[in-house]
């Protein structure tokens, strides 16, 4: 049986892509609500269980143990200002050099786009699930991360697990 379970996290940050070539209010300091969704796809072969012993057997992965993989990850986000240092140098200098703010800078490899932090996001979470140790009946195909910036918009990255 195929299938894919998601689960819903959530986010406050701070970004600008300060290096855009045209006019753009995402220059500007600014923040967003984050609302990241986390699908798993794989299959549970259900001719492999002989014996139902406990309603686990029926998951793809255990809702908890999704969230001990994905939230730390949200949570070094939140409430942070999302900077690539290559990009945003002055900002960070900027923000740092405020010394009554208490500031939570976090450096991604890439600029803070939904894009980006999706792929950051979606590349982590493939990595701790190719190591998870399954039963003989589960296995996990790949991770798709939606990361939706506003209402109106979003961005998703697939994993191959
Ligand atoms: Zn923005």
């Amino acid at each position: 049986m195929k299938c894919t379970i998601s689960k819903q996290y959530q986010f406050d940050a701070a970004h600008a892509l300060t290096n855009l070539p045209y006019d753009s209010p995402c220059k500007r300091l600014h923040g967003h609500t984050y609302t990241v969704t986390v699908y798993v796809t794989g299959e549970i072969d259900l001719s492999k269980i002989e014996t139902a012993v406990s309603e686990d057997q029926f998951m793809l992965i255990d809702y908890n143990v999704l969230d001990k993989i994905v939230k730390p990850y949200i949570e070094n986000m939140d409430h942070a200002l999302l900077v690539n240092l290559d990009m945003n140098t002055s900002l960070v200098d900027f923000y740092k050099n405020q010394d009554e703010l208490k500031y939570k800078i976090v450096t991604l490899a890439y600029p803070p786009t939904a894009e980006m932090i999706a792929y950051v996001l979606a590349t982590n979470i493939a990595d701790n699930l190719r190591v998870l140790k399954l039963k003989d009946h589960i296995k996990l195909n790949s991770v798709k991360v939606k990361v939706q910036e506003t209402p109106k918009t979003s961005a998703e990255v697939v994993q191959i697990i």
